[in-house]
């Protein structure tokens, strides 16, 4: 699948990992905790040096102009290794939505502060009242053409490390009295504005790593909106687009198997004919969803269009990674308890792990929008 010279970036980027990562890490990365963010601009800074943050930008943007091989590796190497680091909301939801629909002021501006791994994205999408129906938000953006300014009021929710980030990329509307995809706008603010509370929200695994934001009286510059004032939707979806192509579910899933095979191997039960026939099943599908998901990556760098691709491969991934998970899970069944101080650290591990990845089926839409989008715009079918 790759070449020589990406697979010598492969071992590369594991040696950088090395050098940062405790030995026997056993956990996915939580960036809410102190350690696990302060590792990650460790990490950011290191990738920082040798442009590894984004190789597939352009070098004036701090990338090496390399093909999309090399963004794969980077962040499937990542989620294999459950390592901090890889920054999702910079790399690969704003950057790639800059470069195809920013300003040159945004792109000199916003790229290559992600490129020198100096700030931290959060996405203000949702809000208590549209999620899945998006198109229903109803934070407003007024704007002042005498001084080209907008002023945004409203509350954004489950916005993944909104308490972190520097900078966030929202979803407003713009023209007042418009409905559902008309009169949106994207546009990018600074996230110590005045007005922006930001309240923690905390999940199921125990951890707060998204929260609520509530807008009153930002202001910003007419300069920060991405692409047409009021006609935000369409690069809000192909935003979302380069959200769900995302290869990391395909990491962590892969990883999973790995070690579960390993620890039935340490146990003497591999041979079972039960495990072996599950183990031999969820790597077929595995496999699957990662070319589906390779596929999804690269048919973006081919044309300008928004394809069904990116949600096809969010649906297989995401599914592909709880049935692994799951299946971890039977194995160590009796290792699992509530109380997860008496575990061992792989039990835990699968435990937090199977917990949270109940949000890949909601985070970056839901796995019934995902075949909507499949269904309706992927293969035409009425409605
Ligand atoms: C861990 C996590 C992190 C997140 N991070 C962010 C973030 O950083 N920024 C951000 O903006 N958002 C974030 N989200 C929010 C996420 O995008 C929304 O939760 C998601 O889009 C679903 O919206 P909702 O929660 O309002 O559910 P709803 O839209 O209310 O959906 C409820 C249920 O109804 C179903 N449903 C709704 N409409 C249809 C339909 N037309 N056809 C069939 N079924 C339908 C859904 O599939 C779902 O099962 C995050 C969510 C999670 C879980």
């Amino acid at each position: 699948m790759f070449n020589k010279e990406e697979l010598n970036f492969k071992k590369e980027l594991n040696s950088l990992i090395d050098k940062f990562l405790p030995e026997n890490w056993q956990k996915y990365p939580d960036e809410r905790l102190d350690y696990d963010w302060e590792l990650s601009q460790k990490i950011k800074k290191e990738l920082a040096k040798n442009k590894w943050i984004a190789p597939s930008w352009p070098k004036k943007y701090g990338g090496l102009d390399q093909g999309i091989s090399s963004s794969i590796i980077l962040s499937e190497t990542f989620a294999y290794r459950m390592s901090p680091g890889n920054d999702r909301f910079g790399v690969r939801m704003i950057g790639p939505t800059l470069l195809k629909y920013g300003s040159d002021y945004q792109k000199e501006k916003y790229l290559k502060e992600i490129t020198n791994g100096d700030v931290q994205w959060c996405q203000g999408y949702s809000e208590p009242n549209s999620g899945s129906d998006l198109a229903s938000i109803s934070t407003k953006g007024e704007y002042d053409e005498e001084n080209d300014t907008i002023t945004i009021n409203g509350t954004k929710v489950w916005t993944t490390l909104g308490h972190r980030a520097d900078r966030m990329f929202i979803l407003v509307r713009t023209l007042p009295d418009s409905s559902r995809h008309k009169g949106l706008s994207l546009i990018l603010i600074d996230m110590k504005d005045p007005g922006i509370k930001v309240n923690p929200i905390k999940n199921i695994s125990g951890s707060s790593s998204f929260n609520e934001v509530v807008l009153s009286n930002v202001k910003t510059s007419g300069k920060n909106v991405v692409g047409k004032l009021h006609e935000g939707w369409m690069v809000a979806l192909d935003l979302l687009n380069f959200e769900r192509s995302g290869i990391d579910y395909i990491g962590w899933a892969e990883r999973c198997l790995d070690d579960v095979e390993e620890y039935c191997n340490e146990k003497k039960i591999l041979s079972r004919d039960d495990i072996k026939i599950n183990i031999a099943s969820l790597r077929s599908s595995l496999e699957s969803a990662k070319i589906m998901t390779y596929k999804a990556l690269w048919i973006k760098t081919i044309d300008e269009k928004i394809h069904m691709e990116p949600s096809m491969s969010k649906l297989l991934a995401t599914e592909i990674n709880i049935k692994i998970h799951d299946f971890a899970f039977d194995i160590l069944s009796k290792k699992v308890t509530i109380n997860t101080s008496n575990q061992d650290e792989f039990a835990k591990r699968i435990f937090k792990n199977r917990l949270f990845f109940i949000s890949g089926g909601i985070l970056g839409g839901t796995t019934e929008i995902q075949k909507n989008i499949i269904a309706q715009r992927g293969l035409g079918l009425p409605k």
